[in-house]
């Protein structure tokens, strides 16, 4: 099976398409946060580097992110491996493909329309967790805005706010037509419409994987 980067928008689904990827095919999940954190812990030249640049809250270069990411790579050998969160930029796209071998791209296609609707529709039950969605009639509460399962009041997230959304969507479509045409010309770009249901993902997903 092959090693998987998904790069998509946010609100695309990764996470529920990445527990489907672990579950059903024993995949691996490098988030680049996760990533991060780990080589932060390190006693090592990059993981100083780290955290020196996340303690004066500046960006991490790409190259140190890059070397931190080649470490856990090592960690992983001979297992499929998922990275998301990473690439963000072209630069990252190039460095990645000169770490990484045997891959294929999945891109989790979702319109600004929908994207922003998922995020800011999302409210949630701080009692027991349960996850509803106000703009989709299926994720919807039975009773406005009270848990179906507990009764409490629903809340909503503090960071899924438009402003915060729009920056995010802004810097993936700043960024994305030259890391998409880049997966392109490599032969390796799946794009999966992630507006569809769960299952119809699944499928699709299942078949760029070949199974
Ligand atoms: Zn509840």
């Amino acid at each position: 099976m092959k090693n998987l980067v998904l790069y998509s928008p946010p609100a695309a689904g990764k996470g529920t398409l990445c527990e489907f990827l672990k579950s059903n095919y024993g995949y691996e999940v490098l988030s680049i946060g996760q990533v991060l954190r780990n080589n932060r812990s390190m006693d090592t030249e990059v993981g100083r580097k780290i955290i020196e640049t996340q303690d004066k809250g500046i960006l991490t270069p790409d190259y140190i992110v890059a070397e931190a990411l080649e470490n856990e790579l090592k960690k992983f050998e001979g297992k499929n491996i998922v990275i998301e969160g990473y690439p963000r930029n072209i630069d990252q796209a190039r460095m990645l493909d000169t770490i990484f071998d045997n891959y294929i791209v999945i891109n989790l296609a979702v319109s600004r329309k929908v994207a922003m609707e998922r995020t800011l529709g999302r409210v949630s039950c701080k009692k027991c967790g349960k996850i509803y969605n106000i703009f989709n009639d299926s994720m919807k509460p039975k009773i406005e805005n009270i848990c179906d399962v507990c009764g409490e009041t629903l809340e909503i997230r503090s960071d899924d706010n438009e402003n915060s959304f729009n920056v995010r969507y802004d810097i993936y479509e700043q960024n994305s037509p030259s890391i998409l045409d880049f997966y392109e010309s490599k032969g390796i770009l799946n794009i999966v419409n992630a507006e569809n249901s769960k299952e119809i993902i699944a499928n699709d997903v299942k078949s760029v994987l070949g199974e």
